[in-house]
């Protein structure tokens, strides 16, 4: 059996935990999430959404039981069916979609610079009693960016069996950045702050599109997944030159 190391494992797959694997994985970090009984958690599973589906039942009954006040009447008196609206409440958990769109501009953003060299770079250096160094590289705030993008997500969870659970997922999400401003070197005007290297690594060095589509099965003690995430195409330096890396897909399988 081998060993599989991880910088941060999460305990939990409620509203907290995948958002913040994301953004751990994100930062470059390896992530593990565990979860011990139904990925989504309270909020999902038990909490916001099959209450706020109760009272929407709940609602609909006593705006039927007003009638009158609304100008129409119903043969007979309003009963509550509950099972019914548990298996309603129920079907509202199971089946789940969301759309995202989000637009984000920062401005002043902080970035690593370019590595600054030569003989004017040396000079300021000097100028600063610094004399053991020839090039310079520092975080600047010299850059406005916009980031636009779409996440679309689906879930269907259904009984297959009597001890027998199957959760499907799929997801798209697409996003773009563009460089709204970039701040001139007011020290060295002729030395771009921020040029091709820095600027790929914040607008085209990730999968410009992600597709990942999964399936769980949970029978009794025993589940077993499989992950299929198709990551799209990227520019980014690699050694001395720009270079475009393909699309790739990656398959896990978990027992
Ligand atoms: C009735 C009710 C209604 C709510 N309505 C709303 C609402 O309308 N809007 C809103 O914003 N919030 C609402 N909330 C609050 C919302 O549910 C929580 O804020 C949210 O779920 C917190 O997310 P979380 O990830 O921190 O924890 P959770 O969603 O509770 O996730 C924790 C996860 O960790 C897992 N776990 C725990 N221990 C272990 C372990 N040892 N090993 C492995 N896994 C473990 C659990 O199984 C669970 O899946 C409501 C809560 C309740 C109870």
């Amino acid at each position: 059996m081998s060993i599989q190391k991880f910088d941060v494992i999460i305990i939990g797959a409620g509203k907290a935990g995948p958002s913040l694997a994301g953004r751990l994985n994100d930062a470059g970090m390896k992530v593990a999430i565990i979860e011990r009984h139904l990925v989504g958690g309270t909020c999902l599973n038990t909490g916001c959404k099959p209450t706020k589906a109760l009272v929407a039942s709940a609602y609909a009954i006593h705006t039927a039981r007003r009638g009158a006040d609304y100008g129409f009447s119903l043969n007979g008196p309003v009963d509550i069916d509950m099972p019914a609206v548990e298996v309603r409440a129920r079907k509202v958990i199971l089946d789940s979609r969301t759309v995202d769109y989000f637009h984000i501009a920062i401005k002043d953003r902080i970035a690593l610079s370019e590595t600054l060299s030569g003989a004017a770079v040396t000079a300021v250096l000097k100028a600063a009693n610094i004399t053991n160094a020839s090039q310079a590289r520092f975080f600047t705030n010299a850059l406005d960016t916009t980031t636009q993008g779409v996440e679309v997500s689906a879930t269907w969870r259904g009984q297959i069996a009597r001890d027998a659970r199957l959760t499907l997922n799929g997801g798209y999400a697409r996003a773009k950045t563009r460089v709204d401003r970039i701040a001139p070197n007011s020290v060295l005007p002729a030395l771009p702050l921020l040029a091709t290297t820095t600027l790929d690594l914040l607008t085209t060095a990730q999968p410009e599109d992600k597709i990942i589509g999964s399936a769980q099965l949970d029978a009794g003690i025993f589940g077993v997944s499989v992950n299929a995430t198709r990551f799209g195409p990227f520019k980014a330096f690699s050694v001395l030159q720009e270079q475009v890396f393909s699309p790739t897909t990656t398959f896990d399988m978990t027992a």
